[in-house]
């Protein structure tokens, strides 16, 4: 394996954990000068870029070296134009196999609408888990402004919500070449509506969203909290909304679990359609890991491939970025792969998480907006009260922690305190829709946290 194939598998890895913006800024024309003596060069293509990765990721890009030369200590970036690096064969930067184009396939996202053409429908796999989701994306797809307006995805970290957006948004593309689309994800959107405010630019803001025939707009659950943001959101959804343009929207969590977040927003989000997405379960990770091989054109064998899918239930996008090391793995020491280093990268990957009454305290207050502070003193007030009680739900459910023990924790509460808290919220979840996805939504996070 030489210093392109080196710096090929790991940009590969780089590319599953950063959003494409961010590759295409930072990643891009850059590559590896020389390994010498434990002390890897990296050339960057300008100040910025060198700045950035110096302290932003070089811990995890020593990490990805290590894993293949054992020997690098340390890693240094030095301001050089290169020759960006190009896809090799075997595809492990996920590219469409024989296009023959340069770069990676991230490269090729779209600036003005930000589509990624990667994330097609073709591309994503159906299990019980996204088929209302998938279905009505599809719908949405066929005829936008037509049918769910606006359409409202939601679900945990990592498990397809931003390569179903990017799949309508492809495929709109594709059928109504003259039609106006944008992606954006909220942090962003927040970002130019907070500069247009100050800058005094707003109406210019809404002129380059105001016609736009699909509007995908990502992990809206960021704009819990920022009224501005909201107010001038809520004219822009308005205004999109009368003319039978598209919505699309993403989300972590149900519109009714975003806190601080306007009633009239809500209702709004509330108005289309709502689906959400699930875990997928095993049969569905296996079938995404085969179609990842495809893309990758690799083929390891169905046992290895249940390995992975039985180690990695909770995120599709871990589930992805294991098989993207056991093929990075395999082809630097060109084996097939064995159970074995199946098991040494999967126990690298997804070490045994270990979870804790502090995790699930501080993500559970995180969660509902509230004090740790709070919830632990004797505060009756019901936005106090529930996070409190599902806290205690959970130490028990996950951490199987005695009711005196949780008590203690909780601020020294009576054991039968913490009965009465166990009991309600496991009796609630039983028809409380809502309340059994918070907690699902919860869980995940405690797990991925
Ligand atoms: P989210 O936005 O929900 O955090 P992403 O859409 O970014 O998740 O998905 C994470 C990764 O997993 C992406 O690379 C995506 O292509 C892949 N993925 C998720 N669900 C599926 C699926 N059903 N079929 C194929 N790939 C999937
Ligand atoms: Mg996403």
């Amino acid at each position: 394996m030489d210093n392109i194939e080196i710096w090929q598998s790991i940009l590969a890895q780089v590319q599953l954990t950063v959003s494409p913006a961010i590759f295409a800024t930072w990643f891009k024309s850059t590559g590896i000068l020389s390994i010498e003596n434990g002390e890897a060069t990296i050339a960057v293509p300008n100040v910025l870029s060198k700045e950035c990765l110096e302290q932003k990721y070089r811990k995890q890009i020593i990490g990805y070296l290590r894993e293949i030369d054992g020997s690098v200590r340390e890693v240094f970036f030095r301001v050089m134009q290169i020759v960006p690096v190009k896809p090799q064969k075997n595809k492990l930067s996920g590219g469409a196999p024989g296009n023959g184009q340069l770069g990676f396939d991230e490269f090729k996202f779209n600036k003005e609408t930000n589509l990624n053409p990667k994330y097609n429908f073709d591309r994503f796999i159906v299990g019980p888990h996204n088929e209302l989701a998938h279905a009505a994306s599809r719908a949405t797809a066929e005829k936008p402004g037509d049918v769910y307006n606006p359409l409202f995805i939601y679900g945990g970290v990592g498990l397809g919500k931003t390569h179903l957006l990017q799949a309508i948004g492809n495929e709109v593309a594709a059928k109504f070449p003259g039609k106006k689309i944008r992606y954006v994800p909220t942090e962003k959107l927040t970002t130019e509506i907070i500069n247009a405010i100050r800058g005094g630019t707003i109406e210019a803001l809404r002129s380059k969203y105001l016609d736009t025939a699909l509007f995908i707009i990502d992990d809206i659950q960021f704009i819990s909290g920022k009224d501005k943001t909201q107010d001038e959101f809520f004219y822009i959804f308005n205004t999109l909304y009368n003319k039978n343009l598209q919505i699309v929207l993403s989300s972590d969590r149900p519109p009714k679990a975003i806190t601080e977040l306007s009633d009239r927003l809500r209702s709004r989000f509330e108005g289309g359609m709502i689906a959400d997405i699930s875990l997928p379960d095993f049969e569905t990770r296996m079938a995404i890991l085969k179609e990842k091989c495809q893309q990758l054109e690799i083929s390891f064998s169905d046992e290895i491939l249940s390995v992975i899918a039985q180690t990695i239930q909770h995120n599709v996008r871990e589930l992805e970025g294991a098989l993207t090391k056991i093929a990075a793995h395999t082809k630097f020491k060109n084996l097939t792969p064995t159970m074995e280093l199946c098991q040494e990268v999967l126990s690298s990957v997804n070490p045994k998480k270990i979870i804790n009454p502090k995790k699930i305290i501080q993500e559970t207050a995180n969660f509902y907006d509230s004090k740790e502070k709070d919830i632990l003193s004797d505060s009756r007030k019901k936005e106090i009260v529930k996070p409190r009680q599902v806290i205690m739900y959970l130490l028990r459910s996950e951490l199987n922690a005695s009711f005196p023990s949780i008590g203690r924790k909780m601020g020294n509460k009576d054991h039968t305190t913490v009965m009465h808290a166990y009991k309600k919220i496991s009796n609630q979840i039983k028809d409380d829709q809502i309340l059994q996805e918070e907690i699902n939504i919860l869980k995940q996070k405690i797990y991925n946290s």
